[in-house]
C-alpha cells in the first residue's frame, strides 16, 4: 500500500517529468497510477492540496469548470484546445507597459492575471483541416 506521505512527491515528480502542462485531479490519479504508483482519490486530493499549501503547485483557472494545476514557476500565460482540452504555456502577453496603461485607464492596482487564448491544438486543427 502507499504511504500517503510519499504522494505529494510523486505528484510534483510526475509534473516535472512532463507529458502535460496541466493536470486535473483525474489526470494526476491517471498519470500516477500508469507510472505504477496508484494512488486513491482522496489521498490525490490531499497531496494536492499539501502542495497547494506549500506553494508548489499552483491552480490554473480556465473558467470550465475543471481545476487544473501546475507547477508553481515563474508567471505565463495559457493557450488552450477547445475540442481536446489540451493546454500549453505561453509567455506573458501582457508587458509592464500594458498592466501600467490599464492601472492609468481603469484606477484599479492591478496584482495579478491570466490570459488564456482558445482554439485548436496542432491535432485537433489537422483533424478539422482533413
Ligand atoms: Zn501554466
Ligand atoms: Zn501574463
Amino acid at each position: 500500500m502507499a504511504r500517503p506521505s510519499r504522494i505529494p512527491r510523486q505528484i510534483v515528480d510526475l509534473m516535472v517529468r512532463g507529458g502535460r502542462h496541466v493536470w486535473t485531479l483525474e489526470q494526476i490519479a491517471e498519470d500516477l497510477a500508469a507510472a505504477g504508483q496508484g494512488a486513491d482519490f482522496s489521498s490525490v486530493w490531499r497531496g494536492v492540496e499539501r502542495l497547494l499549501g506549500e506553494g508548489r503547485l499552483t491552480r490554473v483557472g480556465l473558467d470550465d469548470g475543471a481545476a487544473r494545476y501546475e507547477l508553481a514557476e515563474a508567471h505565463h500565460d495559457h493557450v488552450r484546445c477547445l475540442r481536446c482540452h489540451a493546454v500549453a504555456a505561453i509567455p506573458c502577453l501582457l508587458g509592464p507597459g500594458v498592466v501600467a496603461a490599464m492601472e492609468a485607464r481603469t484606477g484599479y492596482l492591478i496584482q495579478t492575471h491570466s490570459v488564456v487564448l482558445d482554439g485548436l491544438c496542432p491535432a485537433c486543427r489537422g483533424g478539422a483541416a482533413a
